[in-house]
């Protein structure tokens, strides 16, 4: 059988394992023992799963596969946060960054190849759209840094590239497999979705009532310069976002992050400051400031540091509670997207 055509066992949850293997003339125990296997020992190669039976190795090896990304290229930085370009079957290319910040190990996935939404200041939204991540791809990016880095890791922030609510049942699929004890077993507040504001997906999580933690990309204070950078916004503007986050805050009890990246003489202006605490005001939710990474062709720039703390006091003293986000992977073209796109020009 045609590699590809053989199903991958990374992203299948246990009760489809378990049927596949039953189909097969296999007791249910089976699936449990693969699971260990993969998710436990970190054992992606049949041949070493010695407490399975020889013929069961040889017939899993000729009508199914564990297969994980490749790792094409890898960037180390000196603060120890390693960006990886990753090869997935069809020859597609996601990028997936690994964020030490201890005592956590945070991996940053993707979620989609490309991006349809083409924020301006995003590297990803300019190499356009070509297709949403299988849960098996999406896994198989943590557990392949696992792999490489030889440790475990703790948190998982869809901040890759993608928008992970336009791909969200497999998106959640592989939140399930990271949450379920047989498989990765990391709870559900180690797991950051951030959207760029699909308020219809936004509406579908708060259905979810999961404990996940919601990180919204807003990035203006107003629909005027915000349409101008998150094109989306002119679909969902402001207003019924914040609507929405509300519900969300109200159903689920949990705190949501406002992402805000600060782009000089754009969106940096102590009046923007006034207008997003104004914005925000009374919510339950945290402001992250991130000064953007430049992305070269885009002609966008950071405000100074001084600028940066001025526009973060601002917004505190509306009692609103804003962090301003630690650099990490200087020198990596550390912005999601970076690394593809160089690689595709
Ligand atoms: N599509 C989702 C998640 C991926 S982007 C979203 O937009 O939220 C993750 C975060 O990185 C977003 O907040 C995004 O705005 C930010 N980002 C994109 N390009 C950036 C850049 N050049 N510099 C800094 N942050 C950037
Ligand atoms: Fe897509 Fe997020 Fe980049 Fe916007 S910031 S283009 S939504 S990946």
């Amino acid at each position: 059988m045609d590699v590809r055509i053989r199903p991958n066992i990374i992203g299948m949850d246990l009760a489809e394992l378990t049927t596949r293997l039953e189909g097969m003339g296999e007791p249910r125990y089976r699936a449990k023992q693969v699971f260990d296997w993969i998710y436990d020992k970190a054992v992606y190669d049949f041949s070493a799963m010695v407490n399975l039976p020889a013929a069961l190795r040889d017939k899993l090896r000729s009508e199914m596969r564990v297969s994980l990304p490749q790792v094409v290229q890898t960037q180390n930085a000196a603060d120890g946060t390693s960006k990886y370009l990753l090869q997935l079957d069809d020859g597609q290319h996601v990028e997936c960054v690994i964020i030490p910040d201890m005592p956590r190990m945070t991996a940053c996935l993707s979620s989609q190849v490309g991006c349809a939404v083409g924020c301006a200041f995003c590297a990803t939204g300019q190499s356009g759209f070509a297709r949403n991540l299988q849960p098996g791809e999406i896994i198989g990016q943590l557990l392949v840094s696992q792999q490489i880095r030889g440790e475990r890791l703790t948190n998982v922030v869809m901040m890759g590239m993608g928008e992970p609510l336009a791909n969200y049942d497999n998106v959640m699929a592989a939140l399930r497999l990271m949450n379920d004890r047989a498989a990765i077993a990391m709870g559900a507040r180690r797991f950051t979705i951030s959207t760029v504001g699909l308020v219809p997906g936004i509406k579908r999580l708060t259905g979810e009532k999961l404990q996940v933690n919601l990180a919204v990309s807003l990035h203006a204070p107003n629909d005027h310069l915000r349409n101008q950078l998150v094109p989306i916004n002119r679909k969902y503007p402001i207003a019924m976002l914040m609507e929405t986050c509300k519900e969300y805050i109200a159903a689920v009890g949990r705190r949501v992050t406002f992402e805000y990246v600060l782009l000089r003489n754009v969106n940096d202006q102590a009046a923007h400051a006034h207008q997003l605490a104004q914005l925000v005001r009374g919510m339950l939710c945290h402001i992250n400031l991130i000064p953007v990474n430049p992305v070269s062709e885009k002609g966008f720039s950071r405000p100074s540091e001084q600028g940066t703390a001025e526009f973060a006091r601002i917004v505190r003293g509306y009692g609103v509670e804003v962090t301003v986000r630690k650099e990490k992977g200087t020198g990596i073209d550390a912005a999601c997207g970076q690394l593809r796109a160089r690689r595709m020009r």
